[in-house]
């Protein structure tokens, strides 16, 4: 599906370029510090930006950084009319005020879905970049068709970038939602009730596999070394209805999500 969506993608992206005589549009990603992971992830966004004819433009930081350097580099891309889309890759180093430079990135070019008048609107089903991880999980829902409405969504993780906005969008996709997170008590208990499971916890197979219903719609949107999710899928293929693969679910719908904001964003700012 995400190599479905990128060819659409270069498509629209040949169609601006010849309007714009030749012209590129930017996506620029921001990564601060050296961690690795960060770094393979800007990586692949902007060779996926490269595939569908983006420009990617990679500003890059050292571990140092303070909030203040951070903003004036946004308001730099802010003010840049190439650049469509900012991306600020996170997590930010521990000095840096991550939510003051999320929400520094002008609403136009928010094609991450990080500001929280971004994540507002989303919520109040208003005109909105989606959060990229749990925007790419909707469109994979709507795709599939896999029925949403009526369904009880559990939740595991309440994340400002995966499970807050995804909580919100299957709201809006009227699901009925729990949202868990650390303090939650019952935790395997409230899980076996769920028709659809959202893992967004951050810790490798946290999720156990007797935990989770048969039939039920597993979403795992974790990823650590050695291609391993939150959820202990092998535990689950053979009963759940539908699941998503580590590696190769999430991780590409969300790369293809971000670029068809970005397209987007590009064709509404006019380049
Ligand atoms: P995060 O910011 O660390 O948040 C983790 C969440 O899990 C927090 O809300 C935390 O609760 C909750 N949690 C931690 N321990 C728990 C426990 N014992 N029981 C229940 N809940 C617990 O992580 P994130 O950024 O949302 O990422 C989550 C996962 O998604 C990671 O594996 C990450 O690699 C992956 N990810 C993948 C993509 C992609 O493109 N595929 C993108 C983003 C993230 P509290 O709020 O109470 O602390």
């Amino acid at each position: 599906m995400s190599k479905q969506i990128e060819l659409e993608l270069a498509g629209r992206v040949q169609v601006l370029r010849r309007g714009l005589d030749g012209m590129v549009p930017v996506l620029a990603t921001i990564l601060v510090g050296g961690d690795p992971s960060s770094a393979t992830y800007v990586r692949m966004k902007g060779k996926a930006c490269e595939r569908i004819g983006l420009e990617p433009r990679r500003v890059e930081l050292p571990e140092e950084t303070t909030t203040e350097e951070l903003l004036s580099e946004i308001t730099k891309l802010n003010e840049d009319p190439r650049v469509c889309g900012i991306l600020l890759q996170h997590p930010v180093p521990s000095q840096i005020d991550e939510r003051a430079c999320f929400n520094h990135i002008d609403l136009a070019k928010d094609v991450d879905g990080v500001t929280v008048l971004g994540f507002g609107r989303m919520s109040m089903g208003e005109a909105a970049y989606g959060s990229a991880t749990p925007a790419g999980i909707m469109r994979l829902l709507n795709h599939y068709k896999v029925p949403v409405e009526g369904k009880h969504a559990v939740v595991i993780g309440r994340s400002p970038i995966l499970g807050k906005p995804v909580a919100m969008m299957l709201l809006n996709a009227n699901a009925t939602v729990t949202i868990c997170h650390s303090k939650t008590q019952n935790l395997p208990e409230i899980v076996r009730t769920a028709d659809i499971v959202v893992g967004a916890v951050g810790r490798p197979e946290f999720i156990k596999g007797e935990w989770i219903k048969d039939g039920a719609v597993v979403i795992d949107a974790g990823y650590h070394p050695g291609g391993i999710g939150d959820i202990e899928l092998s535990a689950v293929i053979d009963k759940c209805s539908a699941y998503t693969p580590v590696p190769g679910g999430v991780g590409p719908m969300t790369i293809a999500t971000l670029i068809a904001q970005t397209v987007e964003a590009a064709e509404k700012l006019g380049r």
